[in-house]
Formats: C-alpha cells, sequence, structure tokens
C-alpha cells in the first residue's frame, strides 16, 4: 500500500501520518515508524543548513593540529620536568603515555582529513563544470539530416500544403 508525500508533508502534527515507506498509520513525527523503523522527521520544521565539507575539514586539520602539538608538549614537559627521577610518580608516565598515545592518534586523524581534502579538492572542479560539455557536443552534432523541431515551421509548413492558395 503506498501513501502520497502530501500526507506526510502536510504538517499535521496529529497521530494522522503514515510511514512512507510500509504504509503503517499513526505515527508520531521525529521518531521512528513502529513498524519497519523508517526515521520519520517532522516536515514542517525548516531543515537545518549543512555547513559546507571544506569548512568541516578546515575545522578538523585546526583541531587535529593543534591537539598534536598540545599533546606532545604536554608530555615532553612531563618526561623533561618531572620524569626519571627518583621522586616521579607512576602516575607521571601514565598520564604522558596518554598524552602521547592522543597525538599520535590525532596524527592519523589529520592524515586521513589531509587526504580527504585532496579527495574533495580533485572532485570540487567536476562539480562545478557539469554544464560546460554543452559546448563540445554542439561542435560534434551532426545538424545536415536534422528536422528542424519548430514546432511554427513544421505547422506553417502544414498549412501551406493544405491551405487554397487562391
Ligand atoms: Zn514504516
Amino acid at each position: 500500500m503506498k501513501y502520497s508525500h502530501k500526507l506526510f508533508q502536510c504538517g499535521n502534527r496529529f497521530n494522522d501520518m503514515f510511514c512512507p515507506r510500509c504504509g503503517k498509520a499513526d505515527q508520531v513525527q521525529e521518531t521512528y515508524c513502529r513498524q519497519c523503523g523508517l526515521y520519520l522527521p517532522d516536515f514542517s520544521k525548516p531543515i537545518k543548513r549543512e555547513s559546507p565539507p571544506e569548512e568541516h575539514l578546515k575545522a578538523n586539520t585546526v583541531l587535529s593540529v593543534m591537539t598534536i602539538i598540545a599533546s606532545f608538549t604536554l608530555s615532553f614537559f612531563l618526561f623533561l620536568v618531572l620524569g626519571f627521577r627518583s621522586f616521579t610518580h607512576p602516575l607521571i608516565y601514565v598520564t604522558a603515555g596518554i598524552l602521547l598515545a592522543m597525538g599520535g592518534w590525532h596524527i592519523q586523524t589529520l592524515i586521513r582529513t589531509l587526504m580527504l581534502k585532496q579527495q574533495w579538492k580533485r572532485r570540487a572542479p567536476l562539480n562545478e563544470i557539469q554544464s560546460a560539455p554543452t559546448g563540445k557536443l554542439l561542435d560534434q552534432a551532426n545538424f545536415t539530416d536534422a528536422i528542424p523541431a519548430s514546432v511554427t515551421e513544421h505547422t506553417t509548413r502544414h498549412l501551406a500544403k493544405t491551405t487554397p492558395t487562391d
């Protein structure tokens, strides 16, 4: 059983909504369908604008670099100032170790972000110039055998044939 999208988009807040996938009635917006588990968003609410992926990548890069610098500086400081002394508490080594691990983890996050960035850069020009090939296609097209698509032209020819010319 299929229900039209209109039922879903009229913005009613009552439980007379149907699941667009399985058609189960009596649904509540912003919950999951009780029959098939499909998420049912509230269409009466404005859709939140997603920030472009470039911004995400930039923010991730900055965050990773800052975390790497901070964690390595701190662990280095801990080892240098407090480590390898007779009074050194084991917790200092643990903390420094955790900081090093955090820095290491963020190095791989940074590498992955940079790789994603490159991928995005390679993809971006393709996204922008999708209408460009039209000019090329026009050059390649063969118009010699083409039948004019103009309705006016066709009608004029048709009329010219049938209309008596006296
Ligand atoms: Zn459902």
